[in-house]
């Protein structure tokens, strides 16, 4: 049998290892470990919290192993870094988003399809929403912003509507792809550096696991280390990215209301689709624990997302961001704040006490992005014939929404390909 190795296990690296599982050999070398969710109680942390004493975002990798934060003046980068990738701190949004694709000719509609078939994405949880979740749905009716229900990976009876979505679902009511990989090799602590490339073949993966330097060979080698991991190892095998990082800038609007207990409900619940950027609400744990405008009662407040589609330009290089807002960024997000303002005057808040969250960011990709010439292929020029990237870095354009679903779908097209070419080979 032929081999295969896959280079991280988030949204696109496991769905390329399934599929290719079923024909090749597959092993995927992941530098995270295994997911263990946030596992103090929240409302300790919340009563320590009060003290004062507030720390850096960073330092909550001691509390959440497998989330990984990077920062500049400006905002705040969050990722996955384990078993699962970011789709384990995903809030489970199962959204279609290929605008930009379609734009470059790339037809993905049976790989959705087939995820809308397999993974189970619902938007049966609507009955669950609590008294502030309906009111906030009401007041954009109203409004004409067109909320819709959010379609999530979800297994809705097994939801405790805890709010944790994404600090780790203790149920594992919330999909993530970790369900993907059941019966497939994973080697964990494993930090692929770099692919030795020689007459245009992809010849052997160098990692460090520990103190240990490896190697490994394989027929096929996919790079699916994230918009933020795979431009680092593409670069160090001689492959040149393009300085067009896009990261989906997330900002919080709030206001204190009393006992609303957004706390304790679904993330994102529904959506509210608007020129550039969505509007959610969003209990931002972030900003919770470690902004001082935050300082109020996790029950007793009430804060929705503008997440936007950002300029595609910055870079990132050993996992530091280069990356500054555009003032069309600015002007967008601002659009966005105008909106949440209005919504929560709406629902009662007081229009002096809104406060702002801090800026961060959680979709990083686009720097490898697929043009018009690859719509047939999904295989950039760039790369030798065996080596593939099947991850976001691959995105034509920032989505400003929820990508998992597509790069899942993207991750099918390229496996299915492989396995194609390989049986012509024959
Ligand atoms: C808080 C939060 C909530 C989110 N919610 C949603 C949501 O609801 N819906 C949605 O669609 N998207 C959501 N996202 C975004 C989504 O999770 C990511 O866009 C998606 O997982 C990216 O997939 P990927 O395959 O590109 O990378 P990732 O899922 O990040 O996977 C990359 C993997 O590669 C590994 N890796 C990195 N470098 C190396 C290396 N050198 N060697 C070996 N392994 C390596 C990493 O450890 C990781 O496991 C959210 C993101 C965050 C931060």
């Amino acid at each position: 049998m032929k081999k295969a190795i896959i280079i991280g296990s988030g949204a696109g690296g496991a769905m390329a290892a399934k599929m290719l599982s079923r024909d090749f050999d597959v092993i995927v070398l992941e530098q995270g470990k295994e997911f263990k969710p946030f596992s103090l109680p929240l409302e300790k942390l919340g009563a320590f919290r009060k003290t004062g004493l507030y720390f850096d975002e960073r330092l909550i990798q001691l509390l959440l192993p497998n989330m990984r934060i990077d920062r500049n003046p400006e905002m705040v980068m969050v990722y996955g870094r384990g078993v699962g990738g970011t789709t384990t701190l995903a809030t489970g949004n199962a959204v279609r988003a290929d605008e930009g694709l379609k734009k470059i000719g790339i037809n993905l509609d049976k790989e959705f399809e087939e995820l809308y078939q397999e993974l189970p994405i619902t938007t049966d949880h609507q009955s669950r929403w609590s008294p502030i979740t309906k009111r906030a749905f009401d007041v954009m009716q109203e409004m004409g912003l067109d909320p819709q229900p959010m379609p999530k990976l979800l297994r809705p009876k097994q939801c405790k509507m805890c709010g944790h979505c994404s600090i780790g679902c203790p149920t594992r009511a919330k999909w993530d792809t970790r369900e993907l990989l059941d019966n497939i090799k994973v080697l964990t602590g494993c930090k692929v550096t770099r692919i030795e490339i020689d007459d245009n073949k992809a010849r052997k993966v160098h990692a460090r696991k520990g103190i240990q330097h490896l190697t490994f060979e394989a027929d096929v080698i996919i790079v699916a280390a994230g918009g933020y991991g795979t431009p680092d190892i593409l670069r160090n095998s001689g492959i040149e990215c393009q300085k067009r990082l896009f990261v989906d800038p997330v900002l919080c609007v709030a206001a204190p209301m009393e006992n609303v207990r957004q706390d304790r409900q679904l993330l994102m619940p529904f959506v509210s689709r608007r020129e550039k950027y969505i509007l959610s609400p969003y209990m931002d744990w972030l900003s919770f624990f470690f902004n001082k405008e935050w300082r109020k009662p996790m029950d007793g407040m009430a804060s929705l997302m503008i997440k936007l589609a950002d300029v595609e330009q910055g870079d990132v290089h050993h996992n530091k961001m280069q990356k500054t807002l555009t003032e069309t960024d600015r002007q967008y997000l601002k659009n966005g704040v105008d909106d949440c303002r209005e919504i929560l005057i709406r629902m009662g808040a007081k229009e002096q006490e809104i406060f702002l969250g801090t800026l961060n960011a959680g979709h990083p990709g686009g720097m490898l992005p697929l043009t018009s010439a690859e719509a047939q292929t999904l295989h950039s020029p760039l790369l030798p014939d065996n080596l593939y990237v099947a991850d976001a870095t691959i995105l034509p354009q920032a989505l400003g929404l929820p990508p998992m679903l597509t790069i899942m779908a993207l991750a099918k097209r390229i496996a299915t390909n492989i396995i194609d070419h390989q049986n012509k080979l024959n």
